[in-house]
């Protein structure tokens, strides 16, 4: 008998599914590309065709240009080759999908990014019991938790109100981090113009075409320092500590980001108010999973991948490491 998932080949530049000759998040350009997420580490441009959720898509629209795509509402079952192929929701990032492949009585779910948390601009996660479970580990260490959304917001709101001569400067990746913080922001009552730095601009007017509201924000060109004293600017974390912001109001200067777990990163960002707020699992979330999905086996993309690979050692789950490179943190 045929090792089991032997259909489905690890490269560094992706998987292979041999069986539909597709690749899943390739790194480099290929024929057919099934495609996760729209973060730049997992949606590249250059493939000849793509296979995304429309979501996706149109953010590698705005990205890269118009895509040759093929667009996949969640749930559809689509033949490619001789593969059934299906996306659900991973709760990453807007249009993020798990890719659910069944060929030769296996079924092999590619987790793509995702977490677990409710997150209110995109479909939460959706456990699809498989065979083979294909993992990231981005934050696959114990010590690893992230804290409950509201009260990371909390803190941020209450650091703003307690001094309205500054404003607070928020770093935030422009591909879903930057959109849930201000949704989180609205939910929690904030109710003011929010500011925003240029390069998260095209990616905010996209979510709310596609159905996500921000609420008013504006843009923090040309704008008055005195102006945006006792608000939020919203920005890239290339743009923290550069020029760009000497425009602001004395920022306080906060980061919303998985890694503010650890002190030292923030400190070495100088960064005054880290912020756990995290699109990833966090090290219960991907064990909670695993023991959810029960896979008969746990692959491992990308991440710290030897505590997990430990973990399901003891749970009696085979587990390998796939060792794919390029995946990096466009999007913690
Ligand atoms: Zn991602
Ligand atoms: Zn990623």
């Amino acid at each position: 008998m045929a090792r089991l998932g032997s259909w489905i080949e690890p490269f560094p530049e992706g998987i292979y599914v041999r069986p539909a000759d597709a690749w899943i998040d390739p790194s480099q350009p290929k024929a057919k590309a099934l495609v996760t997420h729209g973060h730049s580490d997992h949606a590249r441009g250059g493939h000849s065709e793509v296979w995304a959720t429309p979501e996706t898509l149109a953010i590698m629209a705005t990205r890269y240009g118009e895509q040759t795509g093929n667009p996949v509402a969640y749930g559809e079952t689509m033949r490619i080759g001789e593969v059934d192929v299906r996306f659900v929701p991973a709760g990453h990032v807007l249009g993020s999908a798990q890719i659910v492949l069944e060929h030769a009585g296996e079924r092999v779910v590619v987790s793509g990014d995702y977490k677990r948390r409710e997150d209110p601009t995109c479909a939460p996660f959706e456990p699809v019991p498989c065979d083979i479970f294909i993992t990231e580990a981005t934050f696959g260490l114990p010590v690893f938790h992230h804290p409950d959304t509201g009260s990371e917001i909390d803190r941020l709101l209450h650091r703003l109100h307690s001094d309205p001569s500054r404003c607070v400067l928020v770093g935030a990746y422009a591909l879903g981090k930057a959109q849930r913080v201000i949704t989180e922001l609205r939910r929690r009552g904030h109710d003011q113009p929010i500011y925003y730095h240029g390069a998260v601009e095209r990616l905010c007017r996209l979510y709310e075409e596609l159905g996500v509201p921000l609420g008013e924000m504006r843009h923090a060109a040309g704008v008055k320092k005195e102006e945006m004293a006792g608000h939020i600017v919203i920005a890239p974390p290339s743009a923290l500590n550069d020029r760009w912001s000497r425009r602001l109001p004395d920022p306080v200067t906060a980061m919303a980001s998985g890694w503010m777990r650890i002190r030292q990163r923030a400190r070495q960002s100088n960064i005054e108010l880290p912020l756990v707020i995290s699109d990833h699992a966090d090290w219960d979330e991907l064990t909670c999973t695993i023991r959810e999905l029960a896979p008969r086996e746990v692959w491992i993309t990308h991440g710290r991948e030897e505590a997990l690979k430990h973990w399901c050692m003891i749970h009696q789950i085979k587990a390998r490491e796939l060792n794919l490179v390029g995946y990096e943190d466009e999007d913690d």
